[in-house]
């Protein structure tokens, strides 16, 4: 195992302008510079044009041109074949989009190829099997027959028409996919909007998709800061439906937004996940699961878990080993194979969770391990555990959204299991014990959109996914999506 070299066509790809990829076409628009920052050198590595009213009027127009075109009309086999071909170039182009994606994010190369280009390939494949199954049903009416007359009555499920999905920056390739395959799919048209922070991976794919045969306009990627992309485009009368997942806050305003038009919206938003250890497992079996629970990809998960409710008689233990093991995640260049540690992924997020961290040591919670910046370049915290002073310490109700962890002893497993429900949250939660019935009962009681149960932050295309209360409402994935991304048109006729 070694360091990755740059493929050229990456370091060929950071070089040329960027800006949009609109109607079919790559164009760099005139909008204002903005650096693309690698997070591992805190080095400018590329330049991108942000977009403006201009670029938002295109993209809307080549978006609704394509809708109103063919594509709503083109077969759902036909779409779905296109979708498996976009697979197919992900897979051949896995190396070349994992690392443009570790140089954007500060990921691992390993997370990159393993998970984000992986299971973007499962999720386009998953996404592309619907095909020819996107259907209403035929219905029993009840209408009175009066000369013989009969009725017959069925539902049809039609696409909405220009989806817009507003993406973090978390995961850059594969929650876009996750909208765009979803839309696509169901006949819609895409203008994707992704973060500020990685505006280069999904320019990459959209030029794969139209390498594939992607027709012009279906798939639209605009680039630009949030403020003033955000509501130029959920404004705009050609959209149609917004995908949305982000922070609470943000998601809230585009909720407030979709409901003024009227038009629909999915919030995907944050999460102050709670993993709760019951009293049956060892010490080493609970650092096992926290480690996955809370620390993969540096806490940048939404479902990751942020706050850990162990049992009083071991957490004293558990903390221990946790510090030991959190010790050996040294920081190292995200392109090692090998890397244990990758470092956040933007300037303006490591200093919130720094912030974070420091505030709850002011509120009396203590330190364990961690939060602190190595000495050398790039944004690299130290993985962090906090023993919490109480269930409403503000770092076991705030999202931190870091490699953070927050632990409070439970006397109680029933007192814990009020914790987990008084937050303002509900995206995923985990309970581990070999008691499976235990597991199984608690899990109908736990408000969350998934539970799991010994495993954390593992999503599957068929499992769907989405949060209760403040983290968000409509679901990805599985048949659910379906209902997000179509309308119900009923049929009715005499004969
Ligand atoms: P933000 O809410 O800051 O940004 C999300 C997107 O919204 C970005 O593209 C941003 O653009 C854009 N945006 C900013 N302002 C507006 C606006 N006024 N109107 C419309 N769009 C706007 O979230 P982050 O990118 O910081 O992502 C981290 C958050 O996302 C965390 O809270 C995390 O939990 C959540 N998340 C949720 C997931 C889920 O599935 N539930 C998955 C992944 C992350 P710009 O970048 O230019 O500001």
């Amino acid at each position: 195992m070694g360091s990755t070299t740059l493929l050229t066509a990456v370091s060929d790809f950071l070089r040329r302008e960027h800006g949009h990829f609109i109607n079919g076409q790559c164009s760099s628009g005139s909008g204002t510079r903005r650096p693309v920052i690698d997070p591992a050198s805190a080095r400018r590595i590329a330049e991108v044009h942000d977009g403006g009213a201009a670029e938002v009027a295109a993209a809307m127009a080549a978006a609704q041109a394509a809708f109103n075109g063919e594509w709503a009309a083109t077969p759902t086999l036909v779409r779905g074949n296109l979708l498996l071909k976009l697979a197919a170039a992900l897979g051949a182009h896995r190396e070349e989009l994992a690392q443009l994606e570790t140089v954007c994010t500060g990921k691992t190369i390993a997370l990159s190829r393993g998970l984000e280009l992986d299971q973007s390939v499962a999720f386009l494949r998953y996404f592309a099997g619907w095909a020819g199954k996107i259907s209403g049903e035929t219905l029993d009416v009840s209408i009175p027959s009066f000369a013989g007359e009969k009725y017959r009555a069925f539902t049809v499920r039609e696409p909405l028409g220009v989806v817009v999905g507003i993406l973090p920056w978390n995961f850059s390739i594969m929650i876009a996919l996750w909208k765009c395959a979803a839309a696509l799919i169901c006949g819609n048209t895409v203008v994707l909007k992704p973060s500020e922070f990685t505006p280069l991976t999904l320019l990459r794919v959209a030029e794969l998709a139209q390498e594939v045969g992607f027709p012009p306009g279906i798939l639209n990627v605009i680039n630009g800061d949030g403020k003033t992309l955000g509501p130029l485009l959920v404004n705009h009368p050609a959209c149609a439906k917004v995908s949305f997942t982000g922070s609470m806050t943000t998601g809230r305003s585009v909720g407030n937004a979709c409901s003024a038009r009227g038009i629909p919206v999915t919030l995907e938003l944050g999460g102050k996940n709670a993993a709760l250890f019951l009293d049956d497992l060892s010490v080493e079996e609970m650092v096992a699961g926290i480690l996955e629970a809370g620390y993969v990809n540096q806490g940048q998960i939404c479902a990751s878990a942020e706050r850990f409710y162990l049992p009083a008689g071991k957490i004293d233990a558990v903390l221990q080993l946790l510090s030991q093991r959190l010790a050996t995640f040294t920081p190292a260049s995200p392109l090692d194979d090998d890397c244990p540690l990758g470092p956040l992924a933007n300037a303006p997020h490591l200093e919130k969770v720094q912030g974070l961290i420091a505030a709850a040591q002011r509120d009396g919670d203590r330190l364990i391990c961690g939060g602190t910046r190595p000495a050398g370049e790039g944004y690299y915290l130290l993985p962090a555990a906090i023993a919490a002073r109480s269930a409403d310490s503000a770092i076991m109700q705030q999202e931190t959204f870091g490699p953070v962890g927050a632990f409070l002893a439970w006397q109680q497993e029933e007192q814990a299991l009020q914790w987990i429900n008084d937050s303002p949250y509900g995206l995923s939660a985990s309970v581990w014990t070999h008691d499976l019935s235990k597991a199984l009962r608690y899990s109908e009681r736990i408000q969350a959109g998934t539970v799991w149960i010994n495993m954390h932050t593992f999503l599957d295309p068929a499992l769907p996914f989405g949060g209760i209360k403040g983290s968000g409402n409509g679901r990805e994935f599985g048949s659910a999506f379906i209902n997000d991304y179509t309308r119900l048109k009923s049929v009715m006729m005499r004969y």
